[in-house]
């Protein structure tokens, strides 16, 4: 489902590098991403959903060459069919739990939004002990909850592919145990491909391959 093939990246401001030849994860495939701090997770994690752009190679998502679409289409493409949940969360404040839940269907035109998503949306707020909490705005919740409300975002669409940064950083046993088992809750029951970024060793027997970012990085000389 996931093809990188001869990927060289760079940020247009930084020394960072991040060269990968190749990398392949079959439709399905619960991956982890580990590596110290700074070895370019979130940055792979970006690169496979079309936030940042390589200098040269490609990234197939199924038939789809991510790397060969225009930035509007790119842009759909993510909004549509890939669940982020992101290391900052990059919620919305000043809306409520339910309809940060909801924005990608504001965010994106070709999301119909209609009372079936409305209950997913709800349902898996329940899910994760959120349910009390959807007339809520965001900026009163606490860390934990904050964090949920992101992954919630990430599910509502059905996505194919989940990205997940490190979603049980600072969280408590109880919220990491909601998190990690909604999330591959999630991909087991819809065949979804997930890639989990996460400093969690324990977490690790969930799955089927590990990548070592800390492997790819440059010698220095
Ligand atoms: P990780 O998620 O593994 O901690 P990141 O992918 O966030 O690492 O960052 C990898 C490297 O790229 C770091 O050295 C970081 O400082 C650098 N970096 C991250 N974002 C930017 C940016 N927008 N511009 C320049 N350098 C960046
Ligand atoms: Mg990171």
């Amino acid at each position: 489902m996931i093809r990188i093939c001869d990927l060289d990246f760079a940020y247009p401001n930084g020394p960072f590098r991040l060269r990968l030849p190749e990398l392949q994860l079959p439709r399905g495939t619960h991956a982890a991403f580990i590596g110290p701090s700074g070895s370019g997770k979130t940055t792979l994690l970006f690169l496979l959903g079309g936030v940042l752009t390589p200098r040269a190679g490609h990234i197939w998502a199924g038939e789809l060459e991510i790397t060969a679409l225009e930035e509007a289409s790119r842009r759909d493409f993510r909004l549509r069919r890939i669940g982020m949940v992101f290391q900052e969360f990059e919620l919305i404040e000043y809306l409520t739990v339910r309809d940060n839940i909801l924005l990608p269907y504001r965010l994106c035109r070709r999301l119909r939004l209609n009372g079936a998503v409305v209950r997913r949306a709800e349902a898996l707020a329940e899910k994760v002990a959120l349910g009390d909490k959807l007339d809520r705005f965001v900026d009163c919740l606490s860390f934990g909850e904050r964090q949920r409300v992101g992954l919630c975002r990430a599910l509502v669409i059905e996505p194919e592919l989940v990205l997940a940064d490190e979603p049980t950083a600072g969280l408590d046993p109880a919220s990491k145990a909601l998190v990690v088992e909604a999330l591959l809750g999630y991909a087991r029951s819809s065949g979804a491909t997930l890639v989990m970024v996460t400093h969690d060793g324990d977490l690790l027997p969930h799955f089927d391959q590990v990548i070592d970012l800390g492997s790819f990085q440059e010698a220095k000389p």
